[in-house]
């Protein structure tokens, strides 16, 4: 099950997803009315089945045809993994922050942080390590940082490929 909530942070209208992307997700239906900047929380999403993979690029697709850029924050891991094997499940520059997964050999202990995109492009090498906040040691990067990263490089490409058209 995936809840859809409706929030405003600063003034501006958030969809935050919270649950499992899969069969019973039904997305792009939940959203026909809206319009405009459309900003998704995607924190939330835990799993990602195929199905939920095909539902998830119907509902991009369907915001890109409206002439909107999907502006999608707190992406997880797994949504990550999924936009670097499957073309266009991150649409071009949508992606705003994303989680950063890490290990500390130290204590055993993995954690996650949310890193900006603005600050992470051209800079990957500066977010390959990061603090235990349960020991202090240093923790390292947990995914390959040549195809976890992937998606921030591939944006052109893209566009080229499937002609879709900005503003
Ligand atoms: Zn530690």
């Amino acid at each position: 099950m995936l809840n859809v909530d409706v929030v405003k942070e600063g003034g501006v209208t958030v969809f935050r997803l919270t649950g499992d992307l899969n069969e019973l997700a039904d997305l792009p239906s939940r959203f026909d009315e809206f319009k405009g900047t459309t900003v998704f929380d995607c924190g939330g999403i835990a799993r990602i089945n195929s199905v939920g993979v095909r539902s998830w690029m119907v509902l991009m697709s369907k915001v890109l045809s409206k002439g909107s850029t999907p502006i999608l924050k707190k992406v997880t891991v797994a949504m990550i993994e999924q936009g670097n094997i499957i073309s266009n499940f991150l649409p071009e520059n949508s992606v705003e922050s994303f989680y950063l997964p890490y290990f500390c050999s130290h204590c055993t202990n993995s954690f996650e942080l949310l890193g900006e995109v603005k600050a992470i492009v051209g800079n990957v090498s500066t977010v390959l390590h990061s603090i235990c906040p349960q020991c202090g040691s240093v923790a390292t990067f947990d995914e390959d940082e040549t195809s976890y990263f992937q998606f921030l490089e591939r944006k052109k490409v893209e566009v080229e490929g499937h002609g879709i058209e900005k503003k």
